[in-house]
């Protein structure tokens, strides 16, 4: 008996695992196609002046719409799109969707605001990054100014080298540079004074934190002092609370983004909301 059960469990478990490994096929498959089959989209997440409340950028969160199944967010596919070079397909279709959506913006005499993507490690290390955003830049005729680039730390780090001469690449073209989920990754501060970067991103595990234990502030300010000692603007992600709100305002930090403010949401929702606050101006 106890073989008979111990034996049925192995068959369980391998035929979960053969389970995984074809869900795994399934998605790869249907994810390959999900570009030329108009399934993938970005979401938008206003990004707001710490201090004026003002949305002053936003970033664009890749969603899939995957057939008979529904949104699926990106910590589910883009993981493993990074195995494969379908990650530059999808980088690149990001880019240029990002840039075509601030030309029809401008092309309706909409407010626009700066966008942030964000880069793949495997999309940054092809090192022709610079080159897929100056052509989706000029092909819909967007300036630079309005396109930012989100980095994380780990891309640069595996290779200083090269790294700093994409970034100084990328900063001749214009377009500006932030380090997303600062504090997450192979963080090294000698590093962070030799790349040219515009903007510190505090990753929302930090933000977390705040009023939440003791000393929960401690990493959030020593970021904000060690940013703007290096003239970084500093963004806190996350942020949910007026708690949080309160005291990375009064720490100084730049820019808030998180649920408190906005949630991602489509191209319209980010349009109306630039809009309302055009009109709240131009009404005063
Ligand atoms: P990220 O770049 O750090 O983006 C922030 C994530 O936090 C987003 O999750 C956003 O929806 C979520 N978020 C924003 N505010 C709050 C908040 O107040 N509370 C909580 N709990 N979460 C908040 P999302 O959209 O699921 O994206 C997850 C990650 O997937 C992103 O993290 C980014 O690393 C990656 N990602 C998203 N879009 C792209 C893309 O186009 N290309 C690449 N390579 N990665 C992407
Ligand atoms: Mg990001
Ligand atoms: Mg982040
Ligand atoms: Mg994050």
């Amino acid at each position: 008996r106890a073989k008979d059960m111990g034996r049925n469990r192995f068959c369980f478990y391998t035929e979960d695992m053969n389970g995984k490994a074809m869900a795994k096929l399934d998605l790869e498959a249907a994810l390959s196609r999900a570009i030329e089959r108009d399934e993938l989209l970005l979401h938008y997440q206003p990004k707001v002046d710490a201090h004026s409340g003002e949305t002053v950028a936003a970033e664009a969160l890749l969603r899939w719409n995957r057939a008979g199944v529904g949104l699926v967010s990106p910590g589910e596919f883009i993981p493993l799109a990074e195995h494969s070079s379908l990650i530059l397909a999808i980088g690149a279709w990001v880019i240029d969707t990002a840039c075509r959506q601030i030309r029809t913006w401008m092309d309706a005499g909409l407010p626009v605001v700066p966008i942030a993507v964000n880069v793949a490690a495997r999309q940054f290390a092809a090192g022709d990054l610079d080159g897929v955003v100056g052509r989706a830049l000029e092909q819909h005729r967007v300036p630079a100014r309005c396109l930012e680039l989100e980095l994380t730390e780990g891309m640069l780090i595996s290779n200083p080298q090269a790294g700093t001469q994409m970034l100084q690449r990328l900063r001749d073209l214009g377009v500006k540079v932030s380090l997303d989920d600062f504090g997450t990754g192979y963080s090294s501060l000698a590093y962070l004074q030799q790349f040219p970067i515009d903007a510190l991103k505090i990753d929302q595990s930090f933000v977390r934190r705040i009023g939440a234990q003791p000393d929960g502030e401690a990493l959030v300010d020593a970021v904000i002092g060690l940013a703007h000692r290096l003239r970084l603007r500093v963004v806190a992600e996350g942020v949910e609370t007026p708690t949080q709100r309160d005291h990375l305002r009064r720490q100084g930090c730049d820019e808030m983004q998180g649920y408190h403010f906005g949630r991602p949401d489509a191209p319209e929702a980010l349009q109306r909301r630039l809009a309302a606050e055009a009109d709240l101006v131009t009404a005063y």
